[in-house]
């Protein structure tokens, strides 16, 4: 076993202990005689039970307060999804709706693993998003670049879990980096047979 997973091994039986004088213990014990300086979780709190590296915490949560991206990127998608249907593609329109839910499944999870670690999501105002585009091939550009800031975000996110040694956040996020590649795919996809149908004169 590495020291690594030594350490995460430590943390994750400390979670499991409910005596709080024995934590104390155990929490000092680890501090003074193993002289771990920087463990993975060197912000565990014995009382509120949380380890989740505060800088990382502090970063998801002002994403989620602030910008809130995947809630935002619900509310694109649903513009989408109405100004499609406005616009006589209802496939598409129904393709942007299955979208709009998506987003808002995203939206949960980073609401959860905050919820799960302790801290505070504080629900502010989603700011206003574009209700027209050109036409089709228009609208999955505008979400092509859309994922394509999302991934950027999502990649900060996950280089500060790195420079924080927060393993547990990152793993959380690992998922958002995959799903991101999906994401730019599919856009990508749609807008290359737009293309196609377009050159060819059918649209
Ligand atoms: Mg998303």
């Amino acid at each position: 076993m590495s020291t690594i997973e030594l350490k995460y091994e430590l943390f994750r039986e400390i979670d499991s202990i409910n005596d709080e004088n024995l934590l104390h213990k155990i929490s000092s014990y680890i501090k003074n005689q193993l002289h771990i300086t920087n463990p993975i979780a060197p912000l565990y709190d014995p009382e509120s039970r949380a380890y989740l590296n505060e800088e990382s915490m502090q970063a998801i949560e002002e994403r989620m307060n602030g910008s809130f991206a995947e809630m935002w990127s619900a509310y694109l998608y649903l513009s989408m999804a109405a100004y499609c249907h406005a616009n006589g593609n209802p496939g598409m329109g129904n393709w942007f709706q299955v979208q709009f839910q998506e987003e808002q499944d995203h939206a949960k999870i980073m609401f959860n693993y905050i919820i799960q670690r302790g801290g505070h999501v504080e629900l502010k105002a989603i700011d206003a998003v574009p209700t027209t585009w050109e036409n089709p091939l228009d609208v999955f550009e505008s979400t092509l670049a859309h994922e394509q800031k999302v991934t950027s975000l999502i990649n900060n996110l996950f280089a500060l879990t790195t420079q924080e040694n927060d393993y547990a956040t990152q793993s959380m996020l690992k998922w958002f980096v995959d799903e991101q590649v999906e994401e730019e795919e599919n856009a990508q996809n749609i807008i290359d047979n737009l293309r196609m149908i377009k050159d060819n004169g059918y649209g």
